[in-house]
């Protein structure tokens, strides 16, 4: 095992061998731009592109020509956001989102606010899913974008987007979706799902850093985004700059990779997931599971332990790299807004850890994270003065 075990997959991922062999030749001998259609350089890194364009959009049952390159998830996010408000050019309108977006949604919402357009902050419940009665009942005759995330990133639950995505069509309101942590982890279709707009990142799913997709929908209905980066009208006029090659190339064979293993993988994951989770819940006092048991991604465990610091035990699992809640929002070391909204006290928030699971986990580094939780938990609520507590359950 090489230490510490990586246990954050839900921050990032690290890239897989097949998507580097696969991304190595353009970043040496095959370096042309792909709208220099000049010359043999230039048309090999479009063929390259098109092929990551068609991988892509396999995934997620779209057409190349709905899919847009970007840089990451957030710049997605925003250009799905910002660009559909602008390109509607219309005052007061409603937007419906949620109270445990990530901060990429929450931000881009915030400041669509400032020009006078209303947002809906819709409740989650304890284990952090919407109520659809609740999505129903905010629209309202100027209800233009309903943005909802697929799955989170703090607790993993997985919200319902076939449902919202019915109510979004019948009203006929466009329906994006922050599908970071959901794409290539759940099976995911923007038809069968009446998903209008969908965001993702290549970080998430074993490609590159510095790249995202933000798929638009072409027919049935046609979404106009204004773009926000102006320049030489490379993404159909969408995102300009030149393509980033190799991490396109990186994102597409990631795509691919995800296509053909995600249901071994996902059931692989949801085994590792439960063992985790089921021993933690019998053999550490007073630990409560933070999400949905069961409408959760296969890679997202999320604990509150009480009596205990999450910065101390992080430091006693020092074998262990996995977060406090979500790396964005520990950064600004505020509490974390996932889990004030699903209703835990603020003891329990400082007592909560967050470990994310992936490809590279093995049966042996799963054993050896049950056991310096269950050893790491007790030492501190010991030293705290909690033995006898502790034991009497052990
Ligand atoms: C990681 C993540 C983002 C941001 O992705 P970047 O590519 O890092 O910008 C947005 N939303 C969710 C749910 C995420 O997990």
């Amino acid at each position: 095992m090489k230490f510490p075990i990586y246990f954050d997959y839900n921050s990032t991922t690290p890239i897989d061998p097949l998507v580097l062999e696969e991304m190595m030749p353009y970043l040496t001998e095959k370096f042309g731009n792909p709208s220099s259609r000049t010359h043999s350089y230039g048309l090999e890194a479009e063929i390259a592109v098109d092929i990551a364009r068609k991988r892509i959009a396999d995934l997620i049952g779209a057409s190349v020509e709905e899919i847009i390159f970007t840089g990451t998830a957030t710049e997605s996010i925003n250009l799905a956001i910002k660009g559909f408000i602008e390109a509607l050019n219309e005052d007061n309108i409603h937007i419906v989102t949620t109270k445990i977006e990530h901060s990429a949604v929450l931000n881009t919402c915030k400041y669509i606010e400032q020009f006078g357009h209303k947002v809906t902050y819709l409740n989650v419940d304890n284990s952090g899913l919407i109520d659809i009665e609740e999505l129903k009942s905010s629209i309202k005759s100027n209800t233009r974008l309903v943005t909802i995330q697929t799955a989170n990133n703090e607790i993993g639950t997985i919200q319902p987007i076939s449902e919202i995505g019915e109510i979004c069509r019948e009203n006929k309101i466009v329906f994006h979706t922050d599908a970071s942590q959901a794409v290539g982890k759940i099976p995911i279709n923007v038809d069968e799902l009446n998903i209008d707009m969908l965001s993702f990142s290549g970080h998430k799913i074993y490609g590159p850093k510095g790249i995202g997709v933000l798929f638009i929908r072409k027919k049935k209905p046609t979404i106009k985004i204004k773009e926000q980066i102006h320049g030489g009208g490379q993404e159909r006029n969408l995102r300009s700059g030149t393509l980033n090659v190799p991490a396109i190339v990186g994102i597409g064979k990631a795509c691919e990779i995800c296509n053909k293993e995600l249901y071994k993988e996902s059931l692989r994951l949801t085994v590792y997931r439960d063992r985790i989770i089921n021993n933690i819940k019998a053999r550490i006092e007073n630990s409560y599971l933070n999400g949905h048991p069961t409408k959760r991604l296969s890679t997202n465990i999320n604990f509150s332990f009480k009596n205990i610091d999450n910065v101390q035990l992080l430091r006693e699992m020092k074998d262990i790299a996995c977060s406090t809640g979500s790396a964005c929002s520990s950064e600004s070391g505020e509490p974390s807004h996932t889990l004030i909204a699903i209703g835990r006290s603020p003891e329990l928030i400082r007592g909560s850890v967050r470990f994310g699971l992936g490809r590279f986990n093995t049966d042996e580094e799963i054993e050896y994270l049950i056991k310096n939780i269950v050893k790491s938990v007790s030492e501190l609520r010991q030293r705290a003065g909690f033995l006898d507590e502790i034991y009497t359950r052990l």
